[in-house]
């Protein structure tokens, strides 16, 4: 049996693209002949590194998909923090201004002025304690609710 008789069988081969008497034949013919041999060996080895370049580029396409979900909610969560605090700002400046013309109005009770003035500072409380709860969760795992 010559190698003649084989055009192009370490492809079909490799591929398992053969017919199991074509296979035998060849296995049989790869135990008498070296030539064909190393070409196989060589064929192979051409495949292993086709198939680790194909794993390579599939795992830089997650990466890069992945790092996009973690920019996004990297941005999300500094809008997030940004909206916060410029709310913050806004409402401590307008409650302590609203609560300075109150505590300056002499016509409305002690009671009344005090009552009013612990609500403002309780909404700017529970406004910071809120704002600093997202700050929290937003440091503390950016990253953990990225879903691959
Ligand atoms: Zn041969």
């Amino acid at each position: 049996m010559r190698c003649e008789e084989f055009p192009d069988a370490s492809m079909a081969y490799l591929d398992g693209e053969m017919e199991a008497e074509a296979r035998r034949r060849f296995e049989e013919h790869l135990a008498a002949c070296p030539a064909c041999r190393a070409e196989l060996d060589a064929l192979r080895r051409v495949k292993e590194v086709t198939a680790g370049m194909r794993l390579a580029d599939r795992e830089d396409r997650d990466w890069e998909l992945y790092w996009g979900r973690v920019y996004n909610r990297m941005e999300r969560g500094a809008g997030w923090i940004l909206l916060s605090l410029g709310a913050i700002v806004v409402l401590v400046f307008g409650a302590y201004h609203a609560f300075l013309s109150i505590w300056s109005d002499a016509s409305l009770p002690a009671v009344i002025r005090i009552g009013i003035g612990c609500a403002l500072l309780g909404i700017v409380i529970l406004f910071v304690s809120v704002a600093r709860q997202r700050l929290y969760a937003w440091v503390r795992d950016p990253y953990r609710r990225v879903q691959r």
